[in-house]
């Protein structure tokens, strides 16, 4: 047998060994649904995974107390896998984000295996609140993953799991949310109503402006939003309102002259009312994401070979947003679904979240976890992988930026 063979072989092996510990490790987070960076059991029980297969791991990174890193090996090579954890509000587990953390904890017990023989190191990082926390922008902008070579993710999906091969696929929006605060004035609605200055109206204002907008953005463009608050008594002029905008572009540069419009807009709005305006735009903008198909080329072969069959993804702008984004920036990031469902179901639902909690759905975490550790196998042995998929990276990240 190969030498190759032999590493594939233990990779698998010790995946193998730890798929009770793993599939423990999914059923306790579905069980115990953590909204995003509050996810403290569901972190304690990845860290102490980890810590029981021999990583270093440093907690509460970036700041964050349900951030952490597992390192385990020295030097480059250093693979980086990211582990997510977080629940949704209401539907518990319905983004499967439980299978997400028990796949790639699972790749990082069997890429322990290669570093144990070979140079390099791996880096587990475990990134909390993905559904709109932005752990990962706190973690990119914290330096974490300077010096990392490469970064791995996955994600659960129904049967239309895809991975990004094909070029122009694997997009996702940059994107940022804004809060928008408007302070008016109250008075009698009917019999003063010109001594008050309408908070509300500053609001619809804005979406009003917004409206006119839209047909001069881009196609693959998104402004959307809510009014939270529009006032107290239907007698009283609003004194108080309140909208949250999600602004998204292709890339975060037209995402960022976007957003400068819209604050234009509310600033008009609150020229045309008096209202005084307050713009609150979130700590986290998400950055679109950069696909490396070097990488996720390798990801598809390696699930393919372990059985785990998911279709190419198809060409086309990116439909949503994650912090993902924000890795692929500054390290060459790849990435692929894995299909939890043999059927089409309503994802971010309770559906989804029964789904989480299948057999077929620990079946297809497993073989997720081997693909990938794989995968680090790939790009650990492989210099000239390596190096293309970081040539990859430099030409795309240039033409994001022009
Ligand atoms: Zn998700």
């Amino acid at each position: 047998m190969g030498e190759k063979a032999a590493l594939c072989q233990n990779i698998i092996a010790a995946i193998d060994a730890a798929t009770d510990e793993l599939v423990e490790l999914a059923k306790f987070i579905h069980a115990n649904p953590e909204l995003g960076l509050e996810e403290y059991k569901a972190s304690a029980k990845c860290v102490e995974t980890l810590a029981r297969h021999g990583f270093e791991v440093e907690k509460g990174v970036a700041d964050l107390p349900t951030a952490f890193i597992g390192k385990i090996g020295q030097g480059h090579p250093c693979i980086g896998i990211l582990v997510e954890y977080d629940a949704l509000a209401v539907v518990g587990h319905g983004c499967g984000h439980n299978l997400l953390a028990g796949a790639t904890i699972g790749a990082g017990i069997g890429a322990k295996v290669i570093v144990d023989q070979l140079p390099g190191s791996v880096y587990v990082f475990g990134t909390p609140g993905e559904e709109g926390k932005g752990g990962k922008v706190y973690m990119v902008n914290a330096g974490l993953f300077e010096g990392v070579d490469l970064v791995l993710g996955t994600h659960p999906h129904p049967v239309y799991a895809t991975v990004p091969t094909v070029p122009g696929s694997g997009n996702a929006l940059a994107c940022w949310g804004v809060e928008v605060e408007f302070f008016g004035k109250p008075a009698h609605a009917a019999r003063d109503p010109h001594n008050g200055i309408n908070a509300l109206n500053a609001v619809i204002e804005t979406f009003n402006g917004i409206n006119a907008l839209r047909q001069h953005i881009k196609p693959a463009t998104r402004i959307h939003g809510v009014i939270r608050h529009g006032g107290d008594a239907v007698n009283v002029v609003p004194e108080y309102a309140k909208a949250e905008l999600l602004i998204r572009a292709e890339t975060r540069r037209q995402r960022d002259e976007l957003v400068e419009k819209v604050r234009h807009i509310a600033e008009g709005a609150a020229q045309i009312t008096g209202a005084r305006l307050q713009w609150l735009p979130s700590d986290v903008p998400y950055d679109e994401v950069i696909p490396n198909y070097t990488v996720s080329r390798r990801i598809k072969a390696n699930f393919d070979s372990g059985g785990l069959f998911t279709a190419p993804a198809k060409p086309g702008p990116g439909l949503a947003s994650s912090d993902i984004g924000n890795v692929s920036h500054v390290v060459p990031t790849g990435a692929g679904s894995f299909p939890i469902t043999d059927k089409v179901i309503p994802w971010h639902s309770r559906v989804s979240a029964a789904a989480a909690n299948t057999d077929r759905a620990y079946q297809a975490m497993l073989k997720t976890a081997k693909g990938l550790a794989l995968t680090v196998m790939d790009f650990m042995i492989d210099s000239e992988l390596l190096q293309a998929a970081r040539e990859e990276h430099e030409a795309a990240l240039a033409e994001h930026s022009s």
